[in-house]
């Protein structure tokens, strides 16, 4: 379990207050038992894994099964899932640093996310005492493949347009006809989530076996990247499922999906730790070994420019990843109900945060990898290097688990659902807020003290943060969920406001020397880039939703807000560089 845990939150309130920096998780604190997990899962990537990828990518399933298995043994199938049915419970924190190590594998990730996340969860979650000791033991030990079916051809975002129907049958069971798109493990699963709807209306959740009468798998796609995953078509032609397989209840489908996307968003930004921190080793030491005038490339302002950025933002997805962990942890451990239902509640509470890690870890990913690629030059290109390889593999994250338009939309959407049925005071403060914006005021002062000006900054963001959704809920009333744009800069500032403080935090933690001053110097380098972008978000959604007198009033109050002095980060950034060229990889 989760050492020192974070104070258990409220989903979103971080935006309204001012959150104590002991009461964040971070990686230092954790356990012995959590690093031993770690090592023993980045043991099996590099040895097993990664070794193997060719035959991955060659489409050998009886090998991804075989690896399946190696993961049933290791225990990580079933880290959410209590002894009873096979699994080893154990904290998010350890289910983050699963995920990260193994989005190292690019597209063995991809089959064990399906398998634990899509496959595990629904059927822990939802289903009946008989369904969870009928398919949860060989999940969890790897015997049986699953996988999850809800998009097909014309409904991806739009998942509950499915179009697959579901009919009663006069002996209970249910006859099932459609076709799914874009199914992980598709190709070779033994058991499928299927949402269809009863009699063409009623969204629903099935577990379907492979082997009942009319399943079948399409061909396999051929994809961008993860080759070596499987990604096929599943078609359902009059299947039979027997009434026992319902998961959940007749047209309650969307509690199912949404929960299970709940968790995956938080697994993928867990995902992106792991790939980012390899490719920082692989630049790096690229970097180190590569001549060109005579010279490592290293040596290069330009190419440190780069290294140094890309520490930077690995550190800030790590720090948001475990501080959403701790604060799940934290939510599961201070509820009374048994661990599946407390693991739900609490997944679903920081179902925001979970989708600012989902858009900031994938776009954090695919900026390192398109950096790595860059660094290697011509080598970062072709095939024999890898950097290639985790570019093209990397791409989709910002495409599955509800797709980075969907989820910046969600991220305010929520905030704004979760005021209106008063679980966050957030229009109350808003309006302080802006009464307070409204009064002539002296800039904050920040104090000098360790990190004392990022905290004020950060501070700062949130109020900026919270002005613009107020702002935009007085402009736009019920209508805002039209204003895309204005939802989408309003994500943008919360998410940079929630790495930013994590970060900040997190050094704070770690402390003034050796690795603290490092942690230090990346949380100012972010903060200080963070104030420029959040400013340029916020001048966007303020300008598109007033104008004249009122423009120019709340323009003058966000300068004021955000008075960051300038640091020199190009000296932070060569620093981060050297470091993780000395150390041959990500510093943290
Ligand atoms: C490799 C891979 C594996 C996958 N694995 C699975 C799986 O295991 N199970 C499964 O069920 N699905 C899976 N998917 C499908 C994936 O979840 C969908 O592709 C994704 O949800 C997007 O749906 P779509 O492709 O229909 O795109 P669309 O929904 O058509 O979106 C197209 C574009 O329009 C935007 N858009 C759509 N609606 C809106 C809106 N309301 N507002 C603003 N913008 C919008 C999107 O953001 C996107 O940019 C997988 C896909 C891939 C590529």
């Amino acid at each position: 379990m989760t050492e020192a845990v974070a104070t258990a939150a409220r989903g979103g309130s971080w935006l309204l207050e001012d959150t104590p920096a002991g009461s964040t998780f971070t990686p230092e604190r954790m356990t012995e038992e959590q690093r031993l997990i770690d090592q023993t899962t980045r043991e099996f990537v590099t040895g097993e894994v990664l070794e193997q990828n060719d035959q991955l990518e060659a489409k050998d399933w009886d090998l991804a099964r075989r690896l399946l298995l190696r993961c049933g043994e290791l225990g990580i199938l079933g880290t959410d899932v209590p002894e009873e049915y096979g699994g080893i419970p154990l904290d998010t924190v350890t289910t983050a640093l699963i995920a990260g190590r193994l989005g190292e594998s690019g597209s063995f990730s991809t089959t064990f996310g399906a398998q634990t996340g899509l496959a595990v969860l629904p059927i822990l979650a939802f289903g009946t005492e008989a369904q969870k000791q009928r398919y949860l033991p060989g999940l969890v030990s790897g015997e049986t493949v699953g996988a999850y079916c809800l998009s097909e051809a014309g409904s991806g975002s739009d998942a509950l347009g499915a179009k697959t129907r579901a009919d009663r049958q006069d002996d209970g069971s249910f006859r099932l006809n459609g076709e799914k798109m874009w199914i992980s493990n598709g190709g070779f699963a033994d058991v499928y989530i299927v949402f269809a709807k009863v009699a063409g209306e009623h969204f629903t959740a099935f577990i379907v076996e492979r082997a009942f009468e009319g399943v079948s798998s399409g061909a396999e796609e051929h994809k961008m990247g993860l080759i070596g995953s499987s990604t096929t078509p599943v078609i359902f032609q009059d299947a039979r499922v027997p009434a026992e397989n319902l998961l959940g209840e007749i047209g309650k489908g969307h509690k199912v999906a949404f929960n299970v996307l709940n968790y995956g968003r938080f697994k993928l930004g867990a995902s992106t730790v792991g790939s980012s921190q390899g490719a920082i080793r692989e630049a790096a030491r690229y970097a180190a070994q590569r001549r060109q005038f005579g010279q490592p490339i290293a040596s290069f302002g330009a190419i440190k420019h780069k290294l140094g950025e890309m520490t930077i933002r690995a550190f800030a997805i790590e720090s948001m990843v475990f501080r959403t962990a701790g604060l799940i942890d934290a939510g599961v451990e201070g509820s009374a109900s048994g661990h599946e239902a407390a693991l739900l509640a609490a997944l679903e509470e920081h179902a925001i945060e979970s989708s600012m890690l989902k858009v900031a870890g994938s776009e954090i990913l695919d900026y390192i990898l398109d950096e790595n690629v860059q660094i290697h030059g011509g080598n970062g290109y072709v095939r024999d290097y890898p950097a290639e390889r985790h570019y093209r593999d990397a791409r989709v994250n910002r495409i599955f688990e509800g797709t980075n338009e969907i989820n910046r939309l969600l991220i305010p959407g929520m905030l704004v659902r979760r005021a209106l049925k008063g679980h966050l005071p957030l229009i109350e403060a808003a309006r302080k807020l802006q009464d307070e914006l409204l009064a002539p005021a002296a800039p904050a002062a920040h104090g000098d003290g360790f990190l004392a000006p990022q905290v004020g900054a950060v501070g700062m963001f949130k109020k900026v943060g919270l002005a613009v959704l107020g702002i935009a809920l007085q402009t736009y009333g019920e209508k805002l969920s039209d204003q895309q744009e204005v939802l989408s800069l309003e994500a943008d500032i919360l998410i940079d406001t929630y790495a930013a403080e994590s970060m900040v935090h997190r050094a704070l933690a770690t402390g003034e020397s050796g690795a603290g001053a490092l942690q230090a110097d990346a949380a100012r380098a972010f903060v200080n880039d963070a104030a420029v972008r959040i400013e340029a978000a916020a001048r966007a959604a303020l300008a598109a939703m007033t104008e004249g007198d009122t423009l120019r009033t709340h323009l003058a109050a966000l300068r004021r807000l955000l008075k960051v002095s300038p640091l020199n980060t190009v000296a932070i950034r060569r620093r981060l560089a050297d470091e993780a060229v000395a150390r041959g990889g990500y510093v943290f």
